[in-house]
């Protein structure tokens, strides 16, 4: 009979290197201007991500943001350290023509692949490559309770190509009940006529678990969510919330709106696999073409 190796020790070997390097973490936010990007930004610095990291100011007006910008900020869990970045983009859809409005994000996204891969091939390369990889980007839906719009279809069709999509129906405080629910379904059904594969895409469930857990978040889609940078008291509590005349919609209640269960979702369960998922399959994709591309 064999003796304890101790193969079961790498789990505690990667933690120890986790919580000595840290890690990259990168999220991006598009759709058209005015549906709330930029507040979500800011909520999701400011809720429970983020509450215990100092350097975000509390008192920052949102200003219209007119060209691509990224934040980012360390913060620290349980001694392990995640680098957040979230990717703030202008809106776009706003001209009269909007043919390759996407240009300018799509460009984005694989100048970060280029980045990362001349630093792979790099003769010197470096030990660990800093990693600005868009890891998903978040596509905000207008919450019309209508259709999507032709170029929300696009751009989800294009850009899901080369990077992770999560789609959220923007400011879902002004659907009812009612409409939110069939505005997911409707939307749901939209793109999956299109042929659109958001994240998680289905083709990488690697087994029964993933494909039982995934389908449970492909049912939930596109979560709705709404954004604040405001805090409020509510039963002794300080909230983020938007107050309305009949009450605070607070963002971090889930009974109010799905903003948690996504951020639960892009951190605390699917973190990894977004990483994963953007290394072996988005950038993988842009090296095998880049490479190709050189050769021939
Ligand atoms: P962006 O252009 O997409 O970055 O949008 P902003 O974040 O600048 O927000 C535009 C306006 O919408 C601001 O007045 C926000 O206060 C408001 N807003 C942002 N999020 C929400 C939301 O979830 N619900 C509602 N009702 N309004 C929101
Ligand atoms: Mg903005």
């Amino acid at each position: 009979l064999l003796g304890y190796i101790g193969i079961d020790t790498i789990i505690e070997q990667m933690r120890k290197k986790t919580m000595k390097t840290g890690f990259d973490f990168n999220i991006m936010v598009v759709g058209q201007s005015g549906l709330g990007k930029s507040t979500l930004v800011n909520t999701l610095f400011k809720s429970q991500v983020s509450r215990r990291s100092a350097s975000w100011s509390r008192d920052d007006k949102i200003p219209k943001t007119v060209e691509i910008k990224s934040v980012s900020h360390v913060i620290e869990e349980g001694g392990v350290k995640m680098k957040l970045t979230v990717v703030d983009t202008p809106g776009f859809g706003d001209q009269i023509n909007n043919d390759n409005c996407w240009a300018p994000i799509s460009k984005y996204i694989n100048e970060q692949y280029e980045k990362f891969l001349k630093e792979e091939v790099n003769i010197a390369r470096k030990k660990r490559i800093p990693d600005t990889r868009v890891h998903c980007c978040l596509y905000f839906i207008s919450p019309t309770g209508h259709s999507l719009r032709q170029l929300d279809i696009e751009f989800m069709k294009n850009l899901s190509r080369v990077v992770n999509i999560i789609p959220v129906i923007a400011k879902s405080d002004t659907l009812t009940l009612e409409e939110k629910i069939e505005f997911k379904q409707k939307v749901r059904k939209e793109l999956e006529v299109c042929g659109i594969e958001c994240y998680p895409q289905k083709e990488f469930d690697e087994d029964t678990e993933d494909k039982s857990d995934n389908d449970k978040i492909r049912e939930t889609m596109p979560f709705a969510v709404v954004g604040s940078d405001k805090e409020y008291q509510v039963n002794g509590k300080r909230v983020l919330g938007r107050k309305t005349a009949w009450g605070v919609v607070e963002v971090e209640n889930p009974n109010h709106c799905e903003f948690s269960l996504l951020r639960d979702f892009m951190i605390r369960s699917h973190l990894q696999d977004l990483k994963e998922v953007t290394h072996n399959i988005q950038y993988e994709t842009y090296r095998a073409r880049r490479l190709n591309d050189n050769g021939g």
